[in-house]
């Protein structure tokens, strides 16, 4: 058979992709960093990158002896100013002999215990490959955690995880019926995502595969668009009235609301809570992929730095903080991150790119492109597909897990406290340090 010139360039890329991610499985940070000097940006820098391929790769942090910075970017703002109180002190190259011995587990409204403070965020069968799908559900499994589908459609291939898979219902309401609201433990009601809040989602044309429409019940190559907001919402009544219709389907869910961080997230989240909501995931700003626009994600929401302690504050006030779990995401990079989340308020974390770093993105923001994605993973392309093997990547995500809960065991190991209940909201475990260059 011959092959036609867009075959033969659909295969070089593929060859390019999969050509990297061997170079990935075999990164040793030091003789690489001249290499990957154009990576990264200021929030996703080169040594954060670079030192979360390597946790991917060994399963614990790079050694001190590279320098490798895998804490903090050099956003000059918010997480990347703050410092735990220890950090002063300098720091040991602990991990080779390192023993966890706290528990790092969270529970979420007091119903279902997941083994670290994290569970993957929604990202839809059309905007990621059905591969990178399973690879995160895979690695969900073995961290006895979560994934989301995200607004595309429960594949079938994910039935096999389904008690680690939540199913969102987003205003497109694509592939939502019975049986995939059925199948969950959670239900992911998104209301909003802090990338892009007030803007609704698209998928563009060039994504839209067979299987893509047939998933989402639409038609082949159109780009589609999920509308903001829920036209059928306008209240809290109107809330309550959507929780309790996916209580109705799914008794033993638990209904998880998820919103961007507008100035009133506060009322936001108390409204979720009389609504009847178990979870209040609240999506700052800094997150998304790179087919959301530049402009609305460091524009629109606010910060989590200063969305979160308003709602934890605000919840305790109103005397419901233990009744409703508090979960954050948006641009949250490391394990760090996540601890200085729940140090300022949140119960636990809900992880986006940096699940897709350890499958080889670098950030390149060309994920909105159906061929776009040289390494494979923000497309629906069938060549381009099968650059990442799921068991490849599900490995390389559960390597960071167990690298980031080495690091939890430290950090609360050298704060003296026993859990993550102990660091939620306590603030003074934080410093801010300033500005790098000030
Ligand atoms: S490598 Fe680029 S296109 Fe692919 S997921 Fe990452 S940012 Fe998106």
């Amino acid at each position: 058979m011959r092959v036609n010139a867009l075959q033969k360039q659909r295969f070089q890329i593929q060859n390019k992709g999969l050509l990297f991610n061997k170079e990935l499985s075999k990164i040793e940070v030091d003789s690489k960093r001249k290499k990957f000097s154009a990576l990264g940006n200021r929030r996703w820098t080169r040594d954060l990158l670079l030192s979360t391929w390597y946790q991917s790769q060994h399963a614990k942090p790079p050694p001190v002896s590279s320098s490798l910075e895998y804490k903090v970017g050099e956003s000059n703002g918010g997480f990347d100013n703050w410092r735990f109180n220890f950090e002063n002190n300098t720091e040991e190259s602990v991990w080779d002999d390192y023993n966890i011995t706290r528990d790092l587990s969270i529970t979420l409204n007091k119903k279902i215990k997941i083994d670290m403070p994290t569970y993957g965020g929604g990202m839809s069968y059309g905007s990621v490959s059905l591969s990178v799908m399973l690879a995160r559900a895979l690695s969900s499994k073995l961290a006895n955690s979560y994934t989301s589908t995200g607004e595309g459609g429960y594949p079938i291939e994910l039935e096999m995880y389904k008690n680690h898979v939540i199913t969102q219902v987003a205003t497109g309401l694509f592939g939502v019926n019975e049986k995939t609201l059925q199948n969950t433990p959670i239900i992911e009601l998104k209301y909003a995502q802090g990338a892009k809040p007030g803007l609704g989602g698209h998928l563009l044309g060039d994504k839209n595969t067979v299987s893509v429409s047939n998933m989402r019940e639409s038609v082949q190559s159109v780009s589609l668009f999920s509308p903001f907001p829920f036209h059928s919402v306008y209240s809290v009544e109107d809330h309550k009235s959507h929780v309790e219709w996916l209580k109705t389907i799914n008794p033993k869910a638990l209904i998880s609301v998820k919103v961007a961080t507008p100035h009133d997230i506060e009322m936001v989240a108390i409204g979720a809570y009389y609504a009847g909501a178990d979870i209040i995931h609240i999506d700052g700003a800094y997150g998304g992929t790179g087919a959301a626009p530049e402009i609305a994600k460091k524009n629109i929401a606010m910060p989590l730095e200063y969305a979160i302690p308003i709602v934890h504050e605000y919840l305790t006030k109103e005397g419901v903080r233990d009744e409703i779990t508090l979960i954050a995401s948006g641009g949250v990079r490391t394990a760090y991150d996540v601890s200085k989340s729940i140090a300022i308020g949140a119960d636990g974390v809900v992880r986006g790119s940096s699940e897709l770093i350890p499958l080889g993105c670098t950030q390149c923001g060309n994920c909105e492109s159906g061929r776009g994605c040289q390494v494979g993973i923000a497309t629906t392309d069938e060549y381009l597909s099968q650059i990442i093997d799921p068991n490849w990547g599900s490995e390389r995500i559960s390597n960071l897990d167990q690298s980031w809960k080495l690091q939890y065991d430290y950090i609360l190991s050298r704060l003296n406290l026993k859990n993550f209940k102990e660091l939620r909201g306590n603030y003074e475990v934080l410093q801010n340090v300033g500005k790098k260059n000030e």
